[in-house]
């Protein structure tokens, strides 16, 4: 099969919804409904469910609370119940690395053995925690080093909230129970931003979005998540419906010849056909606007000619153009535009009437900039019989 024509494949391991572990199910991910079906399983008369579901979920999203001994509002026996049936399982942390500039990278061992990184990035007036949504991608970004992953594993809805949820820990901002209400915040922005591509793990992606904007429970706003696409643009309606969050666009390029190359799903939806459907997001979302990312890199997309495309392109769609710095990576087969040259392209692209930030690369020092991340302990690609059997599934 020539490169042109090989298929863009979706073709990864989905793990159910629920890990049962022992016989109990991990609580973490579950939906309000799935959570409130589960608790009737387990034993809670119909009637309580409401009840029940809202101060479980409380001490768990609210409060942050792992150990059902604690959730003191409810009696003994209850308690006793929740634990014979549930667990409450965030994925480990194995290492933890802070850069000279404050950034915090963590990498997280999920079930299976299979690792994924989380990346927090403190700034003076918001901290932004970008998350993964798969061990690896399926697609190949020439210049990203998680493209060159083989291993390919959706992350379940539980895995990408306990990455906020781990992110909190590490930081220390549950509330204290009695203490005033403390309006700053530490994770104030969840980016998906990490390893994967969150439209094609779209369900466990949108469940777990919906257990962090719960106001219930850590309560973040829908205008403080921000989810990247490549542009798998068959779902991207489905985003603005089903989750209404922030979009970002991996753009990269200003025409279909150099944007096959650096993000091939272009040649499934090429430039036109997503920004007819970027077009109706903001509509459809109710937001603002929408980001266009685009990575310089010298030689290839950096040119004035592309500047002055890029702004013709996105006519009549409110955008904020993010200009990010090509981060290099072990073997990157691309360099970092020169300074000069970003600037002189942010300046077409602000003339024209767009905000046009240049991202200052956070975290390069430990390999936890935009698109650097990959876990480093990736072995050999392993059959889909080999990764359920490793689950334990
Ligand atoms: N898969 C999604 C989200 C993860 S990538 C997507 O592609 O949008 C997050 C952002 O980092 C994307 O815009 C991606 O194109 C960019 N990126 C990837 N590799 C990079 C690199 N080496 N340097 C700078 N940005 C990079
Ligand atoms: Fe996947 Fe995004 Fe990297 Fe492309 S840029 S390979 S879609 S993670």
């Amino acid at each position: 099969m020539t490169e042109a024509t090989a298929p863009i494949t979706q073709d990864v391991l989905t793990l159910p919804r629920k890990l049962p572990e022992g016989g109990k199910t991990n609580l973490i991910g579950l939906t309000r409904e799935e959570l409130r079906a589960a608790l009737i399983a387990a034993g809670t008369p119909e009637r309580q469910a409401k009840m029940r579901l809202g101060q479980v979920w409380q001490w768990v999203y609210h409060w942050g609370v792992r150990d059902f001994a604690a959730m003191t509002n409810l009696a003994k026996e209850y308690r006793t119940l929740l634990a014979d049936h549930f667990t409450i399982d965030l994925p480990e942390v194995v290492n933890r690395q802070v850069s000279a500039d404050g950034t915090r990278k963590y990498l997280v061992r999920i079930a299976g053995g299979h690792e994924v990184e989380v990346v927090y990035i403190p700034e003076e007036t918001r901290g932004t925690l970008c998350i993964s949504s798969q061990v690896g991608c399926t697609l190949t970004c020439s210049f990203c080093h998680t493209g060159t992953q083989k291993l390919v594993r959706n992350l379940t809805a539980g895995e990408i909230v306990g990455q906020v949820m781990l992110a909190r820990d590490d930081l220390g901002e549950w509330p204290e129970p009695g203490a005033p209400k403390d309006e700053t915040r530490l994770v104030s922005n969840v980016v998906l931003m990490g390893m994967g591509e969150p439209l094609y793990n779209f369900d466990n992606v949108r469940d777990a979005m919906r257990v962090v904007m719960d106001g219930e429970g850590i309560a973040l706003g829908r205008r403080r998540i921000t989810l990247s696409t490549s542009g798998v643009v068959p779902e991207i309606a489905r985003a603005a419906t089903e989750i209404g969050c922030q979009l970002a666009v991996s753009f990269h390029a200003t025409t279909d010849e150099v944007r096959d190359r650096l993000v091939p799903i272009n040649k499934r939806w090429n430039i036109k056909a997503l920004l007819d459907e970027l077009r109706e997001y903001p509509k459809l979302s109710n937001s603002e606007r929408i980001t266009f990312e685009y990575v310089m890199l010298k030689g290839v997309n950096d040119s004035d000619a592309d500047a002055r495309r890029l702004v013709k392109l996105i006519q009549g769609i409110p955008a904020k153009i993010n200009l990010i710095p090509f981060n290099e990576w072990p073997g990157s087969p691309y360099e970092r535009s020169d300074w000069e040259r970003i600037e002189a392209f942010a300046d077409i692209i602000y003339k024209a009437g767009y905000a046009s930030p240049i991202r200052t690369p956070r975290g390069e020092d430990i390999m936890a900039a935009c698109g650097q991340l990959k876990s480093a302990t990736e072995r050999a690609r392993k059959s889909r019989a080999e990764i359920a059997a490793e689950a334990g599934l």
